[in-house]
Order: structure tokens, then sequence, then C-alpha cells
């Protein structure tokens, strides 16, 4: 079945992008939304699907071929996960694993560190927890306090995150800390591998109000020994580093939203069209007909945007990737809260019924509005860096 909005176009997509994104459709279907929610109703892991999608090369089709990625970008992976989600299988990790892990890896990673992770972040027998968020910095990332001291060859990891997704199925965690600057004694953002069973490293999950196979979890880090080659990339270019893997976050992150997006528009429209109680189908009346088909247009609009920031980001253009990929996360964290809220009213009270899964989704989509980054400091970026406007903050 071909992709429902779409951009099956030889003018917008490659015929190989199209074909992936029909092979993973098909996959994504053969699960679907009964699957998904019941393996989160159940507090289990989706690890069948994720393996298989890992077998089939779509977990790392954005990771280098001589690591045995697909040697893509992440506008195939956006396209991965974007299927998967509108066929009611929204796999979180993906944002994590190979977008945000893979891609720092891969571009800033040594050898060794190349070759122990990437084949098993592509293959999908190894998963990679990323943590940049902690309980007093929050969407200030200047003030994270995890600090990394030299101890001889070793590091001494100390700190704090909080919602940090999926560390439970996760062989380690990518951690976004700080060194002292050496010149300066200012700190500076730093990035380690910490094995999840690392001693010291301790993991709490945070009781949610999410439907979801992935839990968020509180970490401790207490005097965390790691040795030298636990740092990732050079301890001099973190940010620029981090930037590397946080634009492919926000690409992903749309690409999670407008899945949902997708499968709840769907849904609604299924719905609308065979549901009658008066003469004709509910989807004749244009009080939900219209907002229906604003929610395709918000949708479609905002697909675009995310194409737009994946081309850029896979050309290299780093800095262009930047706005357009916050653009893109913002259009799409929108039109999912958008299109959920008028698909749960186009079904009635079956909107919030667990057999047609709608409900679930209210906050599904809410995660798109906070996270990564979230729709108030999105706003603030545009703002300053495109508009030129002062900084309020
Ligand atoms: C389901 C889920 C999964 C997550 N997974 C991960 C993960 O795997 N790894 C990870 O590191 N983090 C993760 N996060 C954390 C997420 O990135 C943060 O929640 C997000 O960055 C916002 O930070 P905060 O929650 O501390 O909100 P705060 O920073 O406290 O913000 C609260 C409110 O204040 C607003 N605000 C703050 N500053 C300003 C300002 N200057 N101007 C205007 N408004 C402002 C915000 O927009 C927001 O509305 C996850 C969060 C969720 C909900």
């Amino acid at each position: 079945m071909p992709a429902p909005h779409s951009t099956e176009s030889p003018l917008i997509e490659t015929p190989e992008q199209t074909a992936l994104r029909r092979a993973v459709g098909d996959l994504g279907r053969r699960f679907g939304s009964s699957y998904f929610l019941g393996k989160a109703r159940a507090g289990e892991h989706t690890d069948e699907l994720w393996q298989e999608a890992g077998k089939l090369g779509y977990i790392g089709v954005n990771l280098p071929e001589e690591y045995g990625g697909g040697g893509a970008g992440v506008t195939e992976l956006a396209i991965v996960l974007e299927e998967l989600g509108t066929a009611g299988c929204p796999l979180l990790m993906l944002v994590v694993s190979p977008a945000i892990c893979g891609t720092i890896l891969a571009r800033f990673g040594t050898e060794a560190q190349k070759r122990h992770w990437l084949p098993g972040l592509a293959d999908g027998s190894k998963k990679m927890a990323f943590a940049i968020t902690e309980p007093d910095a929050g969407s200030n990332s200047h003030r994270l306090a995890t600090v990394a001291h030299r101890d001889g060859d070793d590091w001494l990891l100390n700190g704090r995150k909080v919602f940090i997704s999926g560390i439970d199925g996760s062989d380690a965690v990518l951690v976004v800390g700080r060194t002292e600057d050496a010149r300066t004694g200012k700190l500076k953002p730093a990035l380690f591998m910490v094995p999840r069973t690392a001693p010291g490293f301790e993991y709490r999950p945070i009781a949610m109000e999410l439907v979801s196979p992935e839990r968020q979890f509180e970490v401790f880090l207490d005097d965390v020994r790691l040795p030298a080659d636990a740092l990732v990339g050079d301890e001099n270019a973190g940010l620029q580093q981090l930037f590397a893997g946080l634009n492919p976050e926000r690409i992903m992150t749309a690409a999670f939203s407008l899945g949902i997006a997708r499968q709840a528009l769907d849904t609604a429209v299924g719905y609308a069209k065979t549901r009658t109680v008066w003469e004709q189908p509910i989807g004749a009346h244009q009080g939900l007909a219209h907002p229906l088909a604003q929610c395709a247009i918000e949708i479609e609009l905002a697909r675009l945007m995310m194409a737009k920031a994946a081309h850029l980001y896979d050309a290299g253009d780093d800095l262009a990737a930047g706005e357009a990929a916050n653009m893109a996360k913002y259009a799409a964290g929108e039109a999912a809260c958008r299109t959920v809220d008028q698909a749960v009213q186009t079904l009635g009270g079956n909107g919030l019924t667990e057999e047609y899964g709608l409900a679930a989704l209210i906050s599904a989509t809410r995660v798109g509005r906070v996270a990564p980054v979230s729709r108030e400091m999105v706003l603030n970026y545009v703002a300053q860096h495109t508009l030129g406007l002062p900084r309020s903050y």
C-alpha cells in the first residue's frame, strides 16, 4: 500500500527512498498498533520489531557501510521512523540510538569505538541511550553540572540526569558532561560512553503518564570510573560534536511526531467515511471534514520542512540544517498535537477507547512539543537567529 500523503514523486524522493518507504510500511503494518500498544501496556519492549528492522537494514540505514550500516543518511532514517509510526509503531529509540549516538560515533569516534559500536547499532543487536537533560538545567544546557575529572589515565564522572529514555534496554549511555579546560579553568562540554553496568551508574524509572514501550529514567552518576577511551571525539570540540547529533535528533523527533500524526489522520478519515449517524457518513459534515483537511495540509508542510532539514544535514551543511531542523521539529509537533486532537474528536466516544488507540497518542504527541527542545525554545531560537531579535533570557 503506498504512503497515504504521498511524496512518491521522483521529483521529491529517489526511487530507492520510495522503495524503502514502502518496504518499511509493510514491516510496520505486519506488527501494527495493537502489537505496539499491547507491548507498552504490558510494560514490555518491542524487541521483535527492533530486531527484524535491524536485520532488514532499517535501523542502521544512516550509518556508514564500512561499519555495517546502509550508507544512506538521516533522510532515510527519518523515512523509517515516519513509516513505522504511520503503521502504529513509533520506535522512540530510533531517535536516540542510530540518529544521535550512531551519528556522533560515526563522525567523531575513534576507529576502535566505531568498530566496537557501529555494527551492533546498525543491525540492532546493540542499543545506546543518550543523556543530556539534568534536573537543574532542563532547557538551559549551559547549566549542565555533570563533570568529569581526570584521575590518572581514567575519568571520574559525577552528576545527575533526568528523563533519559530507554536505558533499561541499552548497552551504554552517551552522557553529555563537562571537563575542565586546563588553560582557562572553564568547564566545556564533552561526551562520554558509559556502560549501563558501570559501578556508580544507577538509574530509576520515572512514573510517566505515557503509553510507550520506552520508559524514562532518572540517572545517578557517582564517581563512575571510565577509561581514557570512554571520551568520544575531541575534548576540545564537544559543542560542535554535540550539535552534529542534536540536529538528527530534531529531524527524527519530527519524523516521530509525523508518523503518529499520519496514523491518527488515517484512523480518523477511515472512521469518518463509514460512521453514519444521520443520512450520510460523518465525514460529509464540514465541521469534521475541514479540520481534517487542515491537518492533512499541516502534516504535508511539516513533512516538507523535515525533508529540507534532512537534505541539508545529509549534504553537510550543519548550520543551515540547524535552523531547518528546529523549524521541522516545531511544525511536526504542532501538526501532530492538532491532528491527534481532531482525530479523537472525530471518533466521538471511540476516540477514547483502547480499541482505537487514539487517546494514547495524546500524550505521545506532547512529547514532540517538549523534547528534545521545547516549542518555546525553538521560538526563541528562530526569533534570535532567524529574525535577529534581541535575546530575551
Ligand atoms: C518522553 C520524554 C523522553 C525524553 N527523553 C530524553 C532522553 O532520552 N535524553 C535526554 O537527555 N532528555 C530526554 N528528555 C528530556 C527533554 O529533552 C526535556 O524535557 C526538555 O529538554 C525540556 O526540559 P525540562 O523538562 O527540564 O523543561 P524546562 O526547561 O524546565 O522548561 C519548562 C517550560 O519552560 C519553558 N521555558 C524554559 N526556558 C524558557 C525560555 N527561556 N523562554 C520561554 N520558555 C522557556 C519551556 O519551553 C517549557 O515549556 C525526554 C523528555 C520526555 C518528556
